[in-house]
């Protein structure tokens, strides 16, 4: 079953709770049939010149899932594992979280098949600008804004607006503001502040927000083991830990650490980026080395996968004990493993929510670079808290109210606002 398999999966079962709201039954019917197929897919061969004078072709892709609510938005990712099927997957969900908090987007993503790690910066800079001119006819402020994922990052961003200015100007399209087509820009080049930390910082507004509904007393019993110790992660585990939290392991690529009296994630990191992974700092930490799938089953409080998709499905699902999950990567649950932990009553609070941190900083990036108007970080930050919370709250809310579980209650929300965006809208039978 294919990521994109995930998401269409997903769909279906949120149209069965949603259905006895919308008395245009066929329009309804007509909505979800589009919501099953972006709206467009870009796909090209980016041929690149290599520093040794070869030139080498790389595959790459642009889903644009839904703009009935506004704009696609959504990163661009450089891994080997990049797929339409991905690109799809990840453009519907970015659908969904533009809508979970509200923010005024539709979904869009985008993604190259490369190991960077294998390119020199010259290399990148070039495939950066490629990948650029392939969608400069198809992007802009208004039509679809990019940003960083997964291996790429705000000196990417900056590439890439260079070269989309020169294609605008090559067009004589001067009346576009080329800083508000891409987001997670270096803060030189028009960037928010507190953008970096939005996603990770967000996710632990969720944590504060479950604690209380949880009735978390005493928050230095309440363990978290994370996944993945990039952006994300790192940031959540800072944060988390900032406000009284126990993190107890951490882990990367190359395998986690756990220690039963806690972590502190900066020294964590310092280690890491002296000896070369979170595994290497176990030593001088007193922490005990663990895999990644250990990790994924210690028994804690919160679990929180931090990195890749489908990293919990039906082989360890039932060897689960954390009693809430926080998906801060993008899909790290199969919908087999949802249906597990189910059973089991541990709690998951969807990536949609969860996550959407990061997409509610791009946007109040693209209002600040539109209005050319810089806010400081407090009140980025105090913006973007009253939107998860909110979020949250709304979740919640339909959550207790139908007895659902996390993820179909927030996709309770975020679909219903689509669909009645388009039935609103209207024009379905062009
Ligand atoms: P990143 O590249 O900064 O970090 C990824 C981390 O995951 C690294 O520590 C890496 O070593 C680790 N990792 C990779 N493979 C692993 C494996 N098999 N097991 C354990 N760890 C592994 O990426 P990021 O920006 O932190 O993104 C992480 C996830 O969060 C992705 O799913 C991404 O789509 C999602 N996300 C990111 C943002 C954002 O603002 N950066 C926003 C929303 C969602």
């Amino acid at each position: 079953m294919s990521v994109y398999d995930n998401a269409l999966a997903q769909l279906d079962q949120v149209v069965v709770l949603l259905k006895d709201q919308f008395a245009n039954k066929p329009g309804f019917t007509q909505v979800v049939e589009r919501l099953k197929t972006p709206e467009q897919t870009l796909q090209t061969e980016l041929e690149i010149e290599l520093d040794n004078g070869q030139t080498k072709k790389f595959s790459a892709f642009r889903s644009q899932h839904n703009s009935a609510r506004g704009p696609y938005k959504g990163g661009i990712r450089f891994h080997p594992q990049v797929s339409l099927a991905e690109v799809k997957a990840l453009s519907t969900w970015m659908t969904w979280k533009c809508a979970v908090t509200g923010i005024p987007y539709g979904g869009g993503k985008g993604g190259v098949v490369v190991d960077p790690k294998e390119l020199s910066t010259s290399e990148l800079e070039r495939l950066s600008r490629a990948y650029a001119r392939f969608i400069a006819p198809k992007i802009g402020p208004w039509q679809d804004i990019p940003a960083p994922d997964v291996n790429t990052n705000g000196q990417i961003m900056a590439w890439m607006v260079d070269e989309y200015k020169q294609w605008l100007e090559a067009q004589g399209q001067l009346q576009v503001n080329p800083l508000a087509a891409f987001t997670g820009k270096p803060l030189v080049l028009g960037g928010s502040k507190g953008r970096s930390e939005a996603t990770g910082l967000g996710g632990v507004f969720v944590l504060e927000q479950l604690a209380e509904k949880l009735g978390f007393q005493d928050k230095n019993q309440v363990k978290l083991a994370i996944q993945g110790f990039g952006n994300v992660g790192y940031y959540f585990a800072q944060h988390a830990y900032d406000r009284g939290y126990q993190v107890v392991a951490v882990s990367d690529s190359s395998g986690g650490i756990y220690a039963e009296t806690g972590l502190d994630p900066a020294q964590v990191l310092n280690l890491k980026k002296e000896q070369g992974s979170v595994q290497a700092a176990a030593a001088s930490l007193e922490a005990q080395p663990i895999s990644n799938d250990e990790l994924l089953t210690l028994d804690v409080e919160v679990l929180v996968p931090a990195a890749l998709e489908n990293v919990i499905n039906q082989d360890n699902a039932k060897r689960v004990q954390a009693k809430t999950i926080i998906e801060m990567a993008n899909g790290p649950l199969t919908p087999q493993a949802d249906q597990l932990l189910a059973k089991k009553e541990i709690l998951v609070i969807p990536d949609i929510l969860a996550n959407a941190g990061g997409v509610t900083v791009s946007y109040f990036e693209w209002v600040q670079n539109l209005q050319g108007y810089y806010w400081s970080k407090q009140e980025v930050i105090t913006k973007l808290k009253a939107l998860m919370d909110q979020a949250f709250r709304d979740m919640w809310q339909v959550k207790q109210e139908k007895q659902l579980d996390g993820r179909m209650a927030a996709y309770v929300n975020a679909v219903g606002k689509v669909i009645k965006v388009m039935l609103v809208r209207g024009g379905l039978k062009t």
